[in-house]
């Protein structure tokens, strides 16, 4: 199973979040200590300055003892001194009385100096002055001050003052007490330092003189700084104002000096960091972990499901899960469960659409074309069973579409696949043989319509319909076959023929070869007919091409222009020896009679022949000169072969020239009739119109066919003229013509050069009143399908105006069916050699093809020379609608069509 081995993306998820969780607890730590530390610090600062100040104050009340202290000694003294009554007298040995006494006291007394003034004026009585440095006590303003400074020697004294009251008046003892450093020292705390200051002026300092240098105390306040790199702080009080000797008054401070306490105690904050993170990551992972850890297995689920999904083996122990997980947290329905419920619906559906799309595929296969899909390179992908049924092939991985293909369409198969890949069509149909399962060597043949599956805008693959069209494709191979054949004797046709003459034309101009065409034309064959029945006058035909054939060269062509017509193509040819080579053979043809059936028939026949580039520099007056030789020929007496270059000196066609001076003429004379014969409705054996046919009838030739003089007049530019003349006839016909009845006209390839041809038509039917639905246009079915495009125009002109067409002689001029979608046909007119030979079963099934081809294409069908009534029957039950021919009338005058039309109806 591929699934369990795939890693599950929720391990990825967790991972994130382990990740993430200790991201955040890292840096969580790293605030939580930022934090502390400094929360820690200032803590120690307030903690600090109130040590400091604690220390301040604290000192403060010692001085003041201290200074106490001193009072009470200075009173000692007072005591000691008043006692000696050594002030009582004022005398001259008072002083002297006084240095003994304090000299002899010094140790005791502890003062370092004693002034003794007069109350009232000051004056100095007596001064005793024990330290060396003695200041000059004429600048001792004895003033009511505790302090006193030695401004001389910078030596600040509690000055104690007693007045003492004797016989002399008043006196005042003032004791001077120097504060001097070891004082300090004894009133300080360890680790301290204490100054008193002037202003910032260090009078004395705790740790001796010295040290008064090492530092100036701050002028005030709190203030922290280093001294030779520790770190110290200080504070200071004001202990008196002091009036210096100038009168100034200056503040007295008390300065202490304490080194910082802030070793930052680096193991607590890493402890309390610690434990905070610790305490905030549990916490996390208990509100976030357990959850996330719920979320990350059910996400497990779906993802597993929807894995299992794509791969398409879904187990049913996940589909439970699933569910599961839908409904788990119906109250809340978060994200999940609905994810969870839209995957498991979208199993559903698609479990649902995979049983339709079965069901699709399986109709698919029921069906006999297959359908397949195949990617851009021809790999195929999919097919229904119908491929493999026409493949032969089960596994079509091993397939590529190209390995079924025949050899020789696979390159046009592969130029169409292309094209749709390249998107230059979107749409093809092609035809192409594959090969027939379990043989490889035969093939039957396909037709395919093929599309790009396009998907974002390119092309991911092709599909298509293949239908085995072997029994159509051999059955439209028959008709085109026959299209290009005589029907009787299976030679090639006019068509073809004419085909072949310019093709060895185009390679006689290069080659500079000759070419020769011979126009052969049976002598006496209507007799035969006439004598012996159309079946014996066939097989005549059938064995006199043999004949012909035995002696012609492999690559010349003998083709039969219907009748007893033939005519003989010889190409590449070196000489005009050649030519006579061939023509002296089939001149000894003639030397040995036919037996059919214990008949004897002589074969006789006229030829003429021309040769191309001697006679003629195109194909059609090739055609002419050899028809011209035929015509001389025949006017020789028959049974023998002409040269036109040896005729065209003697006599150029005598007779056809007769014919031609006459023609012009009878048109003129309007000796041309239009004669008409009827169209018999199959079904109700009704007659629903007529064609109307042209009839010549010359004083001294007799009745001469249209076959000759029609040709005649188009190629004498006469045919607008007889054309015309006919058709006024015919329109005037209308008036006594039953009502509804229809005329079929005949229009031949010249009619339709004239440009001014409709609107005539269209004059003519307007002035006789007559719909133009009633006249139907016949036209050939060479003419129609010609290249040439005015033909085609002027067929669509006629369409247009309301006209009828109707293909002529259809079958014979066939060039392709598709071209019958390319111009408008109302009716189809199945060539009458095609009813000849519908009693031989080739003949009916040529037949029976041609007109499943007109219903196919919704057309009328009209069958002529019909000459029995099996053949009428025949033909109605193959759905042919409507009947021409003997066995119903000849082509009759109009006077008497309208008598045997009354006469008919009436019966
Ligand atoms: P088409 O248009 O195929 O005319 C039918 C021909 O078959 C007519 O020959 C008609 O007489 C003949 N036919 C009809 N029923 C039978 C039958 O049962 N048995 C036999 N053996 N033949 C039958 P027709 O009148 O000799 O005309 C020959 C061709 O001359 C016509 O062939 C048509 O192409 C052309 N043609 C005739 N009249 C005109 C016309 O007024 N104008 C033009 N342009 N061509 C015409
Ligand atoms: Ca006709
Ligand atoms: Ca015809």
């Amino acid at each position: 199973m591929k699934v369990a081995q795939q890693r599950l993306p929720t391990n990825t998820l967790r991972k994130v979040f382990l990740t993430r969780l200790f991201l955040l607890l890292f840096s969580f730590s790293i605030v939580t200590s930022l934090a502390i530390g400094m929360i820690y610090r200032q803590r120690l600062e307030l903690q600090n300055r109130a040590d400091i100040s604690g220390i301040l104050n604290h000192m403060i009340p010692r001085l003041k003892n201290q200074d106490r202290l001193w009072r009470d000694d200075a009173d000692h003294v007072l005591s000691i001194i008043e006692w000696s009554g050594l002030l009582a007298r004022d005398d001259n040995l008072r002083t002297n009385k006084l240095d003994a006494f304090f000299t002899a006291q010094s140790e005791s007394i502890g003062f370092e100096g004693i002034v003794i003034t007069e109350a009232a004026n000051k004056n100095i009585i007596y001064a005793y002055w024990e330290a060396i440095q003695k200041p000059n006590l004429k600048s001792i303003k004895v003033q009511d001050q505790s302090l006193w400074l030695d401004e001389e020697h910078k030596i600040l004294y509690s000055r104690i003052s007693r007045t003492l009251h004797h016989s002399g008046g008043k006196i005042e003892v003032v004791f001077f007490k120097a504060w001097e450093s070891d004082v300090l020292k004894h009133l300080s705390f360890s680790d301290t330092e204490s100054f008193i200051a002037l202003g910032s002026y260090p009078l004395m300092s705790s740790a001796g003189r010295l040290a008064l240098e090492a530092a100036q105390p701050k002028a005030g306040g709190y203030a922290r700084y280093k001294i030779n790199g520790v770190a110290f702080h200080e504070d200071s009080k004001e202990l008196e104002k002091l009036t210096l000797a100038d009168g100034n008054k200056v503040a007295l401070r008390l300065v202490v000096r304490a080194p910082i306490r802030n070793s930052f105690p680096m193991s607590a904050l890493l402890i309390s960091t610690l434990g905070i993170t610790l305490l905030f990551g549990v916490l996390m992972y208990w509100v976030f972990g357990r959850w996330l850890g719920q979320l990350g297995s059910r996400l497990d689920t779906a993802t597993k499901a929807a894995l299992q999904f794509q791969n398409r083996k879904v187990n049913s122990s996940i589909q439970e899960q699933l569910s599961l997980l839908a409904v788990a947290d119906a109250q809340e329905h978060d994200q999940i469960s609905v994810i969870a419920q839209e995957l498991s619906a979208l199993m559903t559906t698609s479990d649902k659409r995979d049983e339709e799309q079965r069901a699709y595929l399986q109709t698919l296969d029921m069906l006999q074309d297959a359908v397949i899909e195949f990617s851009p390179d021809g790999r195929l992908l999919r097919a229904t069973d119908a491929w493999k049924v026409l493949s032969g092939k089960d596994n079509f991985s091993e397939c590529g579409i190209a390995n079924c293909v025949h050899p020789e369409d696979s390159a046009n198969v592969l130029e169409q696949i292309s094209a749709l890949v390249h998107r230059q069509k979107e749409l093809v149909t092609i035809r192409f043989r594959l090969r027939k399962p379990n043989d490889l060597t035969s093939h039957f043949w396909v037709e395919a319509r093929f599309a790009p599956v396009i998907n974002d805008a390119s092309v991911v693959g092709i599909r298509g319909v293949v239908r085995d069209i072997t029994n159509t494709y051999l059955h439209e191979r028959q008709i085109s076959h026959m299209a290009l054949h005589d029907s009787l004797t299976d030679l090639p046709n006019r068509v073809l023929m004419e085909d072949r003459l310019a093709m060895a034309i185009t390679r006689a101009q290069r080659s500079e070869q000759h070419v020769a065409l011979g126009f052969i034309d049976l002598d006496h064959f209507k007799q035969v007919n006439d004598t012996f029945g159309h079946k014996m006058g066939d097989r005549l035909l059938i064995e006199v091409t043999q004949r012909f054939q035995a002696v012609l060269r492999s690559s010349d062509t003998l083709s039969r222009w219907g009748g007893d017509e033939f005519v003989v193509l010889c190409p590449d040819l070196v000489s005009l020896a050649d030519a006579r080579e061939i023509t002296n053979k089939l001149a000894a043809l003639s030397l040995q009679s036919i037996r059919i059936d214990d008949t004897e028939f002589p074969f006789a026949f006229s030829a003429g022949f021309a040769v191309y580039p001697d006679d003629a520099e195109n194909s059609e007056t090739l055609q002419s000169q050899a028809d011209r030789a035929m015509f001389y020929a025949k006017a020789q007496g028959r049974n023998n072969i002409q040269f036109f270059n040896s005729i065209a000196l003697k006599d150029s066609g005598k007779q056809s020239f007769y014919i031609q001076s006459k023609l012009a003429a009878a048109i003129n004379k309007n000796e041309i009739q239009a004669w008409l014969q009827p169209l018999v409705s199959a079904h109700t054996g009704k007659v629903i119109g007529a064609e109307v046919l042209a009839r010549w009838h010359d004083t001294e030739q007799g009745w001469i066919p249209p076959t000759v003089f029609i040709p005649m007049a188009e190629s004498m530019g006469l045919i607008d003229k007889l054309g015309q003349s006919v058709w006024l006839q015919a329109l005037n016909s209308f008036s006594v013509l039953p009502k509804g009845h229809r005329l079929s006209i005949n229009l031949s390839k010249r009619q339709l050069f004239s440009s001014t041809l409709v609107h005539q038509f269209c004059d003519d039917i307007a002035r006789f009143n007559i719909k133009p639905e009633q006249i139907m246009l016949e036209i050939t079915e060479g003419i129609a399908f010609s290249d040439v495009d005015y033909a085609q125009e002027r067929i669509a002109e006629l369409d247009a105006k309301g006209f009828g067409i109707a293909v002529d002689d259809f079958g014979v001029g066939y060039s392709s069916l598709s071209q019958l979608h390319e111009i408008p046909v109302d009716e189809l007119k199945l060539d009458i050699s095609f009813v000849r030979r519908i009693h031989e079963s080739k003949g009916l099934s040529m037949a029976t093809a041609i007109v499943s081809i007109a219903k196919s294409l919704d057309l009328e069908c009209v069958a002529e020379g019909v000459e029995d009534e099996q053949t009428a029957t025949l033909l109605a039950n193959m759905g042919v609608e409507i009947l021409q021919g003997y066995h119903f009338a000849k082509p009759m005058p109009i006077q008497k069509y309208i008598e045997w039309v009354n006469q008919r109806h009436s019966t």
